[in-house]
């Protein structure tokens, strides 16, 4: 009995050490290949962008919810490159799951900076797990910090109402969450989107100089192209025309969420899990007006 429990045993800590193998670590930094400063720490499945100057750190989401350690390890990663202050923390846009955590940043004294919905949002929300902003952006901002200059864009409404597009001009990046997946299905993240306007954004972002985007989440672990635009940008259109069919004929909701599929797209990451929930968003639009 004993031996076969402790054969039982051996075999678990193989089969798991097996599937570990294959798990990505816990969390990263990387700095951005042809920059000197540019970092993407990912933690899991979430990644923010920080740029480090001689003169502080400028840093983005906190990535913090419900894994207080997600925050403090991404503290710990900025520590190891450099001793300058963390001097700013960027909101991509309002949704906990980039946003929350960012207390042990502000407890280091960083200025928080937000688009003016994010502020409004959290605000209503009263939520005590994220930091409310300090400093709010409208339409644009540009900070400079020790030689380095990052433009705030706002582009519109699209997967949120609060999204920033945060743009290094010198560099030639931008950094935007969730509104611009890379070859992948955002879902079910898109049930408080704004479909009628996203398409317009994202026009706005490829007329911007940049030529490589960091995402909010890995989508496989590249950075975006433009191609990527013009690709989301497609994808939008295609899923508009068949629902907008769909919801003429009567289909929202259940008919069509059943029917209406993007052969061209099935390659697309979260495809199969995702497009029924796009299409439920585009039939709130088509079929019901908003
Ligand atoms: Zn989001």
């Amino acid at each position: 009995m004993r031996r076969t429990s402790l054969f039982a045993a051996a075999i678990a800590a193989v089969t798991v050490s097996a599937a570990q193998a294959q798990q990505p670590p816990m969390f990263a930094t990387t700095k951005v290949e042809g920059t000197d400063n540019v970092y993407v720490f990912r933690y899991q499945n979430h990644q923010a962008m920080f740029v480090v100057t001689p003169e502080g750190v400028i840093a983005t989401d906190p990535i913090g919810l419900a894994r207080p350690q997600a925050v403090t390890t991404y503290i710990d990663e900025i520590k190891k490159i450099t001793n300058a202050p963390i001097r700013y923390v960027i909101y991509s846009h309002h949704h906990y799951d980039h946003v929350a955590g960012g207390q042990p940043f502000k407890a280091l004294g960083a200025t928080f900076v937000a688009h003016r919905r994010a502020k409004e949002r959290l605000e209503a929300l009263k939520t005590d797990h994220v930091v409310t902003p300090d400093e709010t952006v409208d339409v644009e901002r540009t900070i400079t910090l020790g030689g380095t200059t990052l433009e705030l864009h706002y582009v519109g409404r699209n997967h949120s109402d609060s999204s920033l597009v945060m743009r290094l001009p010198r560099e030639k990046l931008i950094f935007a969450v969730d509104f611009i997946p890379i070859q992948a299905i955002s879902a079910p993240g898109i049930i408080d989107s704004f479909p009628g306007e996203w398409e317009a954004s994202l026009r706005k972002v490829m007329a911007m100089e940049w030529d490589r985007l960091i995402p909010g989440h890995p989508y496989g672990g590249r950075l975006g192209t433009k191609r990527d635009v013009e690709d989301l940008l497609g994808y939008f259109q295609a899923l508009s025309d068949e629902v907008k069919k769909a919801a003429d004929a009567g289909k929202c909701w259940d008919a069509a969420e059943k029917e209406v599929r993007l052969p061209q797209f099935a390659s697309w990451m979260g495809y199969e899990q995702g497009i029924a929930a796009n299409i439920r968003r585009f039939c709130g639009y088509w079929g019901r007006g908003f």
